[in-house]
């Protein structure tokens, strides 16, 4: 039996992005916590294997291949939870190129994913919150690269920043109704997005970011999920319109 304050039972929570990575641990930590969950995701294998990781530890899911910039599909997909809890808006995609080699197509792209799939995923999930009068959590995910920028962050940093206003928006708004908006700003984490194939090439970088940390590692999954968890139960009960960073205590400017 999780402790009290993070005992999701009886809750339903719908992750995006939960076919790998940090919304895929994100997801079975809430179904771990007792938590109903809905994984979406473009990537049908992946979606599958997030269901198995819940079902095989006894937990409920169900899942939804949709893309997060469909506003159509993922109301559909939210409305078929009937009553929600928590959203975790994690799906995004990474994007680099210098300041003046970025095309529009580029920064539509990324700013279609990273930002419009999470405004559409927050936007529905308060819609139905309000709905059902339900006093629920919604987590947004940002990024340090919000606090730091650097080379070739352009598009990524810019969908990344909006995402922290439209938090803090969205909570300045909703608070009143007792629903809650937060952000987590991850560092780097060890994840397929952070994964370059060449092994060396990857050494060479965790080790960078490592001694970077004053915790001397980089990021995991379940690094980022144990901040979506707290702030999806009511162990974060009077914290909103906040950015959280797992970032192994990096200094930010
Ligand atoms: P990941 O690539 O492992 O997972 C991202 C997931 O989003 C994938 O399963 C992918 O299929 C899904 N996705 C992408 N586009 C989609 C779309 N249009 N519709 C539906 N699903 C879509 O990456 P991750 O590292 O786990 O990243 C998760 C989130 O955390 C992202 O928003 C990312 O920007 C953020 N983040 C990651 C890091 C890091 O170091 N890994 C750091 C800061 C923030």
């Amino acid at each position: 039996m999780p402790l009290k304050a993070y005992d999701l039972t009886g809750r339903t929570a719908f992750v995006t992005g939960a076919a790998g990575g940090i919304g895929r641990a994100s997801a079975v930590l809430l179904a771990a916590a007792g938590a109903a969950v809905h994984c979406a995701d473009l990537d049908a294998d992946g979606l599958h294997g997030t269901a198995k990781l819940i079902e095989d530890r006894g937990g409920t899911a169900r899942t939804h291949v949709v893309d997060v910039t469909d506003r159509t599909s993922l109301a559909e997909a939210v409305r078929s939870c009937g009553r929600l809890d928590v959203m975790a808006a994690i799906a995004g995609i990474m994007h680099s190129s210098p300041v003046l080699e970025t095309r529009d197509e580029d920064l539509d792209r990324v700013l279609s994913v990273n930002f419009k799939g999470v405004l559409y995923a927050c936007q529905e999930a308060a819609r139905l919150m309000l709905a059902h009068d339900t006093r629920g959590s919604i987590v947004t995910m940002a990024s340090g690269a919000v606090d730091t920028g650097g080379p070739g962050l352009l598009c990524y940093g810019a969908a990344k920043a909006a995402v922290v206003q439209l938090t803090k928006t969205l909570a300045s708004e909703v608070g009143r109704h007792g629903i809650r908006v937060n952000a987590v700003a991850p560092g780097w984490i060890r994840t397929p997005m952070t994964d370059r194939h060449d092994r060396a090439a990857q050494a060479h970088t965790e080790s960078l970011m490592a001694r970077m940390s004053p915790l001397g590692r980089v990021g995991e999954p379940d690094d980022v999920a144990h901040t979506v968890l707290y702030l999806a139960s009511d162990a974060s009960a009077f914290t909103t319109g906040q950015i959280l960073r797992p970032n192994g205590g990096v200094a930010m400017p």
